[in-house]
């Protein structure tokens, strides 16, 4: 059984040690920053109602991303494990993933927290923007994401440490290093 989530503000590298940890584990890496930016480019009803909260660093709205998740873990093509990279991302988020998961057996096993200091955050992102030209990496889109998370996505850290599934993680240092110390403390919470 393999089912994780990255819970961490912009910047701290939850897509780079997502997709590592999905291929590692052999479970589908489900990023909904990407599942969303690609109905953006293909010009769904959902993308078209989700690009204006992303371009100027909000939320999209609890309701479109919960269906849209649970669609691609529970839909037509159901997965029993998965890692899930950037949801929940509101209290409100993570109770009907809770409620859904209890229903569908689906029930989260680890969270894992990416903890990196935010000036460090800013840097990585500033750069990101930079080099890959993603339209939320200018400054003050950042500082708006990291408020946003802030207000809503930390108050998740509580509610995840009160079910004993925390894992906290230091971000910093090299991508190996963060892999590393992800996995030695997954194992004991993740029975594979
Ligand atoms: P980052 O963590 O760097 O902000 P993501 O790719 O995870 O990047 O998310 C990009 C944007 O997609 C967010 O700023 C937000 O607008 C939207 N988004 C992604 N996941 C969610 C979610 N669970 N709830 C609401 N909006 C989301």
């Amino acid at each position: 059984m393999f089912r994780a989530l990255l819970l961490a503000p912009p910047g701290a590298g939850k897509g780079t040690q997502g997709e590592r940890l999905a291929e590692r584990h052999g479970v589908p890496h489900l990023a909904t920053g990407d599942l969303l930016r690609e109905h953006v480019s293909q010009g769904t009803e959902l993308g078209r109602a989700a690009k204006e909260h992303m371009d100027q660093g909000g939320l999209v709205p609890d309701q479109l991303v919960i269906s849209m998740v649970t669609e691609a873990l529970g839909g037509r093509d159901p997965v029993e494990n998965f890692l899930l990279d950037g949801f929940p991302r509101t209290l409100n988020q993570a109770e009907s993933a809770y409620e859904w998961g209890r229903n569908k057996n689906r029930v989260f096993d680890a969270v894992i927290m990416l903890d990196v200091p935010e000036d460090e955050l800013v840097r990585r992102l500033v750069e990101r923007g930079r080099e890959k030209g993603r339209s939320d990496d200018t400054e003050d889109v950042i500082r708006n994401r990291l408020r946003v998370y802030e207000e809503n996505t930390a108050p998740l850290v509580e509610f995840y440490e009160q079910r004993d599934i925390l894992l906290r993680i230091d971000g910093t240092g090299s991508v190996d290093d963060v892999t590393e110390r992800i996995e030695s403390g997954l194992s004991p919470l993740i029975a594979d």
